[in-house]
């Protein structure tokens, strides 16, 4: 893994959640845009996703937004970000995303979210890419995705390496220590199977 300088970040477009997850996003685009990184995203105005890109732009942060051309209206294209990149469809939206980021967290969200994280594990899993994947547990909201993952592994369905695809936190003040610190999983897989 090189330096992490573009974190993508994967959440809800709901905005009818409680106020914990919203102060999340907001802290969280904080601390991405004080940090120096740049924030890729979906690109919308709606939900966590607006307030994460709201607040990384007021803290000075770069934002680059991606959003499908047939869902420009339901998620509200910001007009405010470092850059704006209007595409044909859903697929080309995730691929992009992934080449314009260097790490991967994935905050409270819906369906959508979830497509999204899987998509990264997945390929992490198929040694497409090595880049960190956190998994932001506020307030618990992923336990049950965590006891899932449990299960997978337990019942045989998941490789015994499967937890070094991700990496959970409890809180937003410790995601960008997790993803400095996440393991480079290409080397783990490597070293398992000599
Ligand atoms: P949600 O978590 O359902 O609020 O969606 C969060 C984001 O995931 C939105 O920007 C959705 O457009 C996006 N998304 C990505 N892939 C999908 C998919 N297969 N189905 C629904 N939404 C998706």
């Amino acid at each position: 893994m090189s330096k992490v300088r573009s974190v993508c970040v994967y959440c809800g477009s709901s905005g009818q959640v409680s106020e914990e997850y919203k102060k999340a996003a907001h802290d969280l685009g904080t601390l991405i845009g004080s940090a120096g990184l740049r924030l890729v995203y979906g690109g919308g105005r709606v939900g966590l996703m607006g307030i994460t890109a709201d607040a990384a732009l007021a803290a000075g942060g770069e934002v680059v937004g991606i959003i499908p051309d047939h869902i420009q209206v339901r998620e509200v294209d910001h007009g405010g970000l470092t850059e704006l990149h209007v595409v044909d469809s859903m697929h080309t939206r995730k691929r992009m995303m992934v080449e314009k980021s260097d790490a991967f967290i994935v905050m409270p969200g819906g369906l959508g979210t979830l497509d999204e994280a899987f998509e990264i594990i997945t390929w992490r899993q198929l040694g497409l890419h090595d880049k960190p994947v956190v998994i932001a547990n506020i307030d618990g909201y992923w336990d049950p995705l965590r006891d899932l993952l449990t299960h997978i592994r337990a019942t045989g369905f998941g490789r015994g390496e499967i937890e070094s695809y991700f990496t959970f936190v409890d809180s937003v003040h410790a995601i960008l220590p997790a993803l400095r610190r996440a393991p480079d999983a290409l080397q783990k897989i490597a070293v398992e199977r000599l």
